[in-house]
């Protein structure tokens, strides 16, 4: 009786704490932005792949495996502790034991797992305090996320510590007195068990009562501990899962209010559905962490400060100010800040600090290349770029603040529907000599094709680039495709000008660019540009343009299956070929074997750098960086994305993307290698390859 009475007064003083620790952080979500969360089945299905089979933490195999051992030996020991609970309150003893052998095999398993996490617990300070990690630092981790983090791993081993002291000597009490044992413990018996055979009963049952004791108390302070440390992902990181987006990583929200001013300035008599909720008009974009979608703020509660996405940052590893962990944290740290004044105030609460400039500053937001690296890194699925996105928003739209260069490509952009000053008429003159025919030629002609190439800017007017397309071209009528270009009707898709924070002129560019192609009624699109590619499959749906878009290497990989491209010349038979995967191609789409496939097919050496598909590395040009300056760093991306691949002996440096070309393009001559190193769109070594 007395155990039931200390153990209740223990129980509710835990439930107590905790209860009041978690609402410091939940009564905050009401300042923050509206998300309306759908599809619950496929979310269900994402969190029991990503959180439950732990899907990413296995991109680093070893240690993931001893991640994934920590996980789920926790989901199997809880069900100890929950019996433990009921126990503690009925004064029963392993109440769970009527299971059978449910129960044998769970305390089975619990007895293994709490070996395997005690070690897994040892390796995990050591790679902080003996082998020093690079990814546990930086200039965002302070001293105390390292007690922090060393804290929770000590209680994490104490407890797997008692767990073992309580099965072993359960079992010895068990073994010495006869009675029947509830359960099996592998462990216990066959390793610790041996050690303390001496025992009497009465020790032993003294030893398992003070192992269960220390287990139990130990569980409740630390879950009184983990909402104050970043290990409050333990409750945090599965609901993360749930939440995070179902799009691809490419995919931008779309911004509805935008949306209603350019349809306005394009036809000052568009009506609009007037039973839609109107709100409180909104800032465009965020300037502090109240302008943040709830989303946003879950995100950088769950947080685990593990800084995977920081260690494949491109900007963070070439030496620059960016840190998508930083992002987080600064996130999280600005909530915790301004939340009580919040709430004692409401949405005017003013104490004239912000999220952005004080507590990221422009140079980090700019430094971003939009490549999702972190995101597709992430364990738990947090998008960090839809903040830098959101702050770019900001300081684009109401400040006006966006570097000067982007300004002139927005300028551009109006003027010309292109980011270089280039007239709009101009648009086909890469096709000059060549058999390109334009759509509306073909609707006088009352002909429809099959397929609208769309060129997009670079392949209109970046001299580099229009040879790709006159290569693609020139397969297009190799094949006999049916198939025709807007012409001078085309105009830039608006990917720049949305990844740099201009969604005005983003939505300007794709609501014209959809009249015009709603308005020849085209079904299927074919691009040479991943960026295009990716922004009229994913975000042209959200404005009304939804077409079946496929980008030239799923088209030519296509072809290649139907026995229509047949490579028979061996003219790179002794080159060296690496692929550098663009990442609106490969990350934003998961498209990585459709380009490796047709190379296969041209007869030559392939080599792979060391980061490829998934894990492949920016080319430094996303996210409007084509357009500007390189924030200050250690180097430039694109040299070290040059030197990746060069490190392979390749002679050709492959890609399938237009800013990549320009990038790689530029890495080789800066490496002074143009001699003895060629840089090639895919449909380049194709239409060569067929001597066209
Ligand atoms: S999107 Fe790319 S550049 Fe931007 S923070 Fe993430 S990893 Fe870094
Ligand atoms: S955002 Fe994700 S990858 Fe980055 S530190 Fe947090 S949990 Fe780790």
């Amino acid at each position: 009786m007395v155990k039931q009475i200390v153990f209740s007064i223990a129980l509710l003083i835990t439930l107590g704490v905790f209860t009041y620790s978690i609402q410091r952080y939940f009564r905050y979500f009401k300042f923050t932005k509206k998300k309306h969360l759908d599809h619950l089945w496929k979310r269900l299905w994402k969190t029991i792949e990503i959180a439950g089979f732990q899907q990413k933490i296995f991109r680093r195999p070893v240690i993931g495996l001893v991640h994934a051992s920590v996980f789920w030996g926790f989901m199997v020991i809880i069900f100890g502790s929950i019996e433990m609970v009921f126990d503690g309150l009925l004064g029963t003893e392993k109440i769970f034991s009527c299971l059978g052998w449910f129960y044998t095999f769970m305390m089975a398993t619990g007895d293994i797992f709490a070996l395997i996490i005690a070690i897994a617990m040892i390796i995990f300070v050591a790679r902080r305090v003996i082998f020093h990690i690079k990814r546990f630092s930086g200039i965002e981790m302070k001293p105390v996320s390292e007690y922090d983090a060393l804290l929770a791993l000590t209680l994490i081993f104490l407890l797997m510590i008692s767990l073992m002291g309580m099965n072993t000597f359960y079992f010895l009490w068990a073994h010495k007195t006869g009675e029947p044992m509830a359960g099996a413990y592998p462990v216990a018996q066959h390793i610790w068990a041996p050690l303390f055979g001496y025992v009497t009963p009465q020790q032993a049952w003294f030893w398992y009562q003070f192992n269960w004791w220390f287990h139990i108390l130990t569980i409740f302070i630390f879950a009184n501990i983990l909402p104050y440390s970043k290990h409050f992902h333990v409750f945090l990181s599965i609901p993360n899962v749930f939440i995070s987006r179902l799009e691809p990583y490419g995919y931008i929200e779309n911004m509805p209010n935008i949306t209603k001013e350019v349809k306005l300035m394009l036809d000052p008599n568009a009506t609009f559905d007037e039973t839609e909720e109107e709100g409180e008009p909104e800032r465009f974009g965020a300037l502090d962490v109240d302008d943040l979608k709830w989303t946003n703020y879950f995100n950088s509660l769950a947080c685990t400060e593990c800084g995977r996405c920081t260690s494949v940052c491109p900007a963070n590893i070439t030496g620059k100010l960016l840190s998508p962990r930083k992002v987080m944290m600064n996130t999280r740290a600005r909530m915790k800040e301004k939340g009580p004044g919040l709430l004692k105030e409401g949405k005017s609460y003013d104490d004239g600090k912000h999220l952005i400039f004080d507590y990221l500053t422009e140079e980090e937001l700019w430094a971003c290349t939009m490549c999702n690296a972190c995101a597709q890194e992430c364990p738990i699925e947090i998008n960090q770029p839809s903040i830098i996105l959101e702050a770019r928003r900001y300081l684009v739209m109401e400040e006006s603040k966006a570097p000067a260069e982007l300004n002139t490509v927005f300028t551009n952009i109006e003027n010309n529907g292109a980011p270089w000053q280039y007239a709009q008429d101009d648009r086909l003159l890469w096709a000059e000599g060549l058999d390109v025919p334009v759509m509306a030629d073909k609707l006088a002609n009352n002909e429809k094709p099959e397929y609208l190439l769309w060129v997009g800017s670079a392949g209109a007017f970046d001299d580099r680039y229009k040879k790709v397309m006159q290569a693609f071209v020139k397969i297009l009528n190799y094949l006999k495709v049916d198939f025709a270009v807007l012409g001078t009707e085309e105009s830039d898709s608006g990917d720049v000008a949305r990844r740099s924070g201009n969604e005005m002129l983003f939505q300007m560019q794709a609501l014209t660019n959809i009249e015009v192609l709603n308005g020849y009624d085209v079904k299927k699109i074919v691009t040479c540009d991943p960026h295009d590619f990716n922004t009229l499959k994913n975000e042209y749906p959200d404005l009304g343009g939804n077409y079946e878009v496929v980008h030239h290497t799923q088209f030519l990989k296509k072809f290649l299956d139907e026995g229509k491209i047949k490579i028979n010349s061996d003219k790179f038979a002794n080159s060296t070929i690496t692929y550098h995967d663009p990442c609106y191609l490969g990350r934003a789409n998961g498209e990585y074997d459709a380009p490796r496939e047709l190379l296969k097919a041209i007869p030559s050496v392939k080599v792979e750098m060391e980061k490829n598909r998934s894990f492949s590395m920016c080319c430094g040009a996303g996210g409007g960086q084509m357009f500007k300056e390189a924030e200050k760093g250690e180097k430039e991306i694109f040299i070290d994305r040059t030197e990746q691949a060069l490190e392979t002996g390749a002679d050709i440096i492959c890609t399938a993307c237009p800013f990549c070309m320009t990038m790689l393009t530029d890495g080789i001559k800066y490496k002074n290698k143009e001699e003895e190193v060629k840089n090639y769109d895919i449909a380049e070594l194709v239409a060569m390859s067929l001597e066209l």
